[in-house]
């Protein structure tokens, strides 16, 4: 039993809202914990960045160097929206119930494509092929869907359940949590790291969790080759999408 459960549990850390601006002290300090840690995550980069939060940050001139540097650690490089600006609002009629704004949700498929498209050219002009992505505060609609695959997207990076599946012709990682020192003890998921929001206190306790679970710390590419659809994970994954759900109105 015990060797299945350790077979059957891993976590890919998914860092959010990376971009030219934002908080550089984290990312320095989580770039030399993960060397020595021998971590690989996966980092979503913003790839026209207009969200005025982040743009209060200082801006780094060396930031394409420092992604290339990931690259060739082994991070795994991600779209995380286009320009990180939400303009519609969703009242929870998002594929995943999330409620709140979006920078998607609600917009004609023509729109939808025609953003991802430039956000991946933008990636592409910088020397990334990139084939994941997870969309800013969780919120899609069928369109989205589809202008990312038809854009050459594979793998989204948020989903309820217990294990990686397909569906909508995409790969889906779970992604249950807000807290990024919080893991189920049992399934394959991603955590969302917003390190622009830390203090000293919040990196603190990031590493010692992070230490504490490092044998269970996968890469991007482990982690989508555990992907399965068997019945049961399919039950498993509507149970937690409906625990979530209702658990996030109560705590809203
Ligand atoms: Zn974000």
């Amino acid at each position: 039993m015990k060797n299945l459960i350790n077979r059957n549990t891993g976590l890919l850390l998914r860092i959010d809202d990376v971009a030219e601006n934002m908080s550089w002290k984290y990312m320095d300090k989580c770039e030399k914990l993960f060397e020595q840690l021998k971590i690989k995550p996966l980092v979503g980069i913003i790839p026209e960045n207009k969200d005025p939060d982040l743009l209060r940050f200082p801006k780094n001139d060396n930031f394409w160097n420092r992604v290339s540097a990931w690259k060739k650690n082994g991070w795994e490089i991600s779209m995380h929206g286009f320009n990180h600006v939400y303009d519609t609002t969703t009242k929870f009629k998002d594929f995943f119930k999330y409620g709140g704004p979006s920078e998607f949700f609600g917009h004609d498929y023509n729109h939808q494509h025609k953003k991802i498209k430039l956000g991946l050219d933008k990636l592409k002009s910088e020397g990334y092929i990139v084939k994941s992505f997870f969309a800013p505060n969780h919120t899609y609609d069928l369109n989205t869907f589809l202008a990312l695959k038809n854009n050459g997207v594979e793998v989204i990076i948020d989903g309820y359940g217990l294990f990686p599946y397909f569906e909508k012709n995409l790969t889906f990682i779970p992604q249950l949590f807000y807290k990024e020192t919080l893991m189920l003890p049992f399934g394959f998921q991603s955590t969302q790291i917003h390190m622009n929001n830390w203090d000293d206190e919040n990196f603190k306790r990031f590493k010692e969790f992070l230490i504490k679970i490092k044998l269970k710390i996968l890469c991007y590419n482990e982690m989508v080759s555990t992907k399965s659809d068997s019945k049961v994970k399919k039950i498993l994954r509507e149970l937690s999408k409906f625990a979530l759900i209702n658990l996030r109105k109560l705590t809203n």
